[in-house]
């Protein structure tokens, strides 16, 4: 027995990377693990008996209500929502387009505006929830190259504290983790000279894991941290500190 061995705990982009992790985690600890994805999963990977996936964009809210409905038909709770899916199109501003400005706000913002408002009457009604918000560094320093990403995890921190304010008398927390630069397919794409310079600002001269970001994810997920909410956790290896 664990304390989330009666838990109903659903991770968005959970097919890879950090999402995978935080899946990992939670299976580890005997949850109900249900994770969604755009395009595809390991199937071999995912073949417990304690974890479900489904197919769902979060940026279409035809499709987060119907997986959302499904899973609570047939769990008849979530009790933590890991909102993670996020993606990156990066360029200048002035390069930038409209298609890539909106696919990167569609997932990484309203994707999260979607799963929230999708689960959270559900939480409501059974006063009790956990939503745990992948935001970024980024949202909090700027990063040139990055500004729809930017704007969308910028938006993820405020979009949680105004929930957080809204959901509290509910006994429903919501919190967001700000990576720093995790070793992940979304950074394996990155020159190595990028690489170089991130790895020069990390006091602590190490890439974070996505371990590292689960590990924070479960903290945020238990009773542990029952008096904390609308706040943003850096875990970055000291990059940012507010
Ligand atoms: P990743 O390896 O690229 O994985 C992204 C996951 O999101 C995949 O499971 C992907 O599913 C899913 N996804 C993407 N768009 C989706 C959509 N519209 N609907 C549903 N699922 C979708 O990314 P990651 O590095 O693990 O990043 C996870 C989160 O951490 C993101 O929010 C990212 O912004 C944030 N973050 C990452 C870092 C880092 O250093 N890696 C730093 C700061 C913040 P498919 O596989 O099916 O496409």
């Amino acid at each position: 027995m664990t304390e989330f061995s009666d838990k109903v705990v659903l991770i968005t982009g959970g097919s890879r990377g950090i999402g995978k992790a935080i899946a990992e985690l939670f299976i580890n600890e005997n949850a109900t693990v249900i994770v969604t994805y755009r395009n595809s999963i390991d199937n071999e990977y995912f073949n417990s008996k304690n974890i479900f996936h489904f197919k769902c964009d979060v940026a279409d809210m035809k499709s987060v209500q119907e997986v959302t409905d499904g899973i609570l038909k047939d769990h008849s709770k979530i009790d933590v929502l890991v909102n993670n899916a996020g993606i990156t199109k990066d360029g200048l501003l002035m390069r930038m387009s409209e298609e890539d400005w909106d696919a990167v706000l569609d997932t990484n913002l309203k994707g999260v505006f979607n799963m929230t408002k999708a689960v959270s009457r559900s939480m409501m009604s059974k006063r009790y929830g956990k939503i745990i918000n992948i935001t970024s560094i980024v949202g909090i320093t700027g990063n040139a190259g990055q500004s729809n990403y930017v704007a969308s995890k910028a938006g993820v921190i405020g979009f949680t504290k105004s929930v957080a304010k809204e959901l509290a008398s509910r006994n429903i927390n919501i919190n967001a983790v700000a990576p720093g630069f995790i070793e992940t397919e979304m950074t394996d794409k990155l020159p190595e000279e990028v690489r170089k310079n991130y790895m020069n600002a990390i006091p602590l001269k190490r890439f974070g894991k996505g371990e590292d970001i689960a590990k924070t994810v479960r903290f945020l997920a238990s009773d542990d941290s029952g008096y904390i909410t609308g706040q943003t956790i850096c875990v970055d290896g000291g990059i940012v500190m507010q």
